[in-house]
């Protein structure tokens, strides 16, 4: 094992264009996993383009040697990852919306936001989540790439900013509404190519004693939890808390609180504020935080290396599972069509041969096919006239939501799949 993930490193070297450290600017030179090459995973393969090709692009993700952020190097422009057509609305999972409300509910409480504050969410999609605050007639401003979702937004009476974020829209947004007293990014901070220019932006539009709060899956349940379909080509860091502190650090800000979080699989949301704002202490948390990275194997470049051969056991597990129940005639059929189940089933070289159609509540996905493995995205509906044996779980996260709302496919004696950690089958 050792033996193998050594000859990859060194067949690395060869490399022309060896990547840099999007912090720190080292030479990336050591792997955490390679999947190979997939397609953009939210880049639906429509009717019209089905007999055409398709750009794949590396999933090759390294550690820094320096900093220790787990990244993958940018091969695609975000113009083309998050482009008008992007097709994730927030606002379809229900599970989501719940988390949202909660959310406001409590930096209301804690922070005491009213009518005279103003929170601004960068990647605010479809202004599920700002929706709340509206709601308590708090004013928000959206800010979000995607001109889809910021129309939805707007229509729903969240104004919205159509931009990517960074010190050029700060600068923008401060000079046309003024500062942030909340500024928050829920799932924003892993996706941006310049974590530098994204982070000089916060530090920027926050206000003299304004929180900021940004959640994102914690490696540490990623590498524990065995989730590598979480790695795509949206996904350009792999944030530990430990790694984020120094990041926020350079640009003059400070961490003082952590919660931990049960979306995705396992989220931190941190709490940062100017690093010369006495008004809050550091919560104990944050140490504590720290210190159980650290015991998992933070600073350890062996921690992150182990992980590859992990990957590999995990895709045997899920063949097996469609080989077998293939082989005794039991019907598949998915449900969820998430950016994580393209790179699941791109890695595992799943198509229709084992996975007959998957299942999506979103109209915006329904009609089209998955990106690589051509798999027909279907309405829930068709789980109810097909019965399908096993209902195979790609939106893993959801996956209480999903055997509640699909409770009838226990009628025909269907069972559920959970793909990871390991591969599951619900009675
Ligand atoms: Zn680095």
């Amino acid at each position: 094992m050792r033996a193998s993930s050594r000859a990859v490193d060194e067949a690395d070297a060869f490399r022309a264009d060896r990547p840099a450290c999007r912090f720190c600017a080292t030479p990336l030179r050591h792997t955490f996993v390679d999947l190979g090459t997939s397609p953009l995973c939210n880049e639906m393969v429509t009717p019209e383009r089905f007999n055409q090709a398709e750009s794949v692009y590396p999933l090759h993700v390294y550690v820094c040697e320096t900093c220790l952020l787990v990244q993958l190097p940018q091969y695609v422009a975000r113009e083309r990852i998050f482009d008008a057509e992007y097709s994730y609305f927030s606002s379809f999972s229900d599970t989501m919306l719940k988390h949202a409300e909660a959310y406001v509910a409590q930096m209301v409480s804690r922070f005491g936001f009213d009518a005279g504050s103003r929170a601004v969410e960068v990647a605010s999609n479809d202004g599920y989540l700002l929706q709340y605050f509206v709601q308590r007639g708090i004013p928000v401003l959206g800010i979000e790439p995607t001109a889809n979702t910021a129309a939805a937004a707007e229509r729903r009476g969240v104004p919205t900013v159509v931009k990517f974020f960074g010190v050029r829209t700060a600068r923008d947004v401060l000079a046309d509404v003024g500062p942030a007293n909340l500024l928050l990014g829920n799932n924003v901070l892993a996706h941006v190519p310049d974590i530098n220019d994204f982070v000089a932006g916060l530090k920027l539009l926050l206000a003299r004693d304004g929180v900021i709060t940004m959640e994102f899956p914690q490696l540490l349940r990623l590498i524990e939890k065995r989730y590598w379909d979480t790695i795509y080509h949206e996904h350009f860091s792999y944030l530990s808390f430990t790694t984020v502190e120094r990041i926020f650090d350079h640009h003059g800000l400070t961490l003082f609180d952590v919660d931990e979080i049960d979306v995705h699989g396992g989220s931190l949301r941190i709490y940062a504020k100017h690093t010369d704002d006495d008004s809050k202490p550091i919560e104990p948390r944050v140490a504590e935080m720290k210190a159980r990275e650290e015991q998992a194997g933070h600073y350890d470049l062996n921690y992150y290396r182990g992980f590859a051969e992990r990957v590999k056991e995990s895709k045997r597990q899920i063949l097996e599972f469609f080989i077998e129940a293939t082989r005794q005639g039991k019907r598949v059929a998915g449900y969820g069509a998430p950016g994580k189940g393209n790179t699941l089933l791109n890695y595992c070289g799943i198509r229709t041969d084992f996975l007959e159609y998957t299942a999506d509540r979103s109209p915006v996905k329904q009609g089209n096919f998955l990106p690589g493995t051509r798999i027909p995205v279907v309405s829930p509906d068709v789980i109810r006239d097909t019965k399908p044996d096993y209902l195979f779980i790609l939106a893993w996260n959801l996956k209480d939501e999903v055997m509640a709302q699909m409770n009838c496919v226990r009628d025909w004696g269907g069972r559920f799949v959970v793909p990871l950690p390991d591969v599951k089958v619900y009675q």
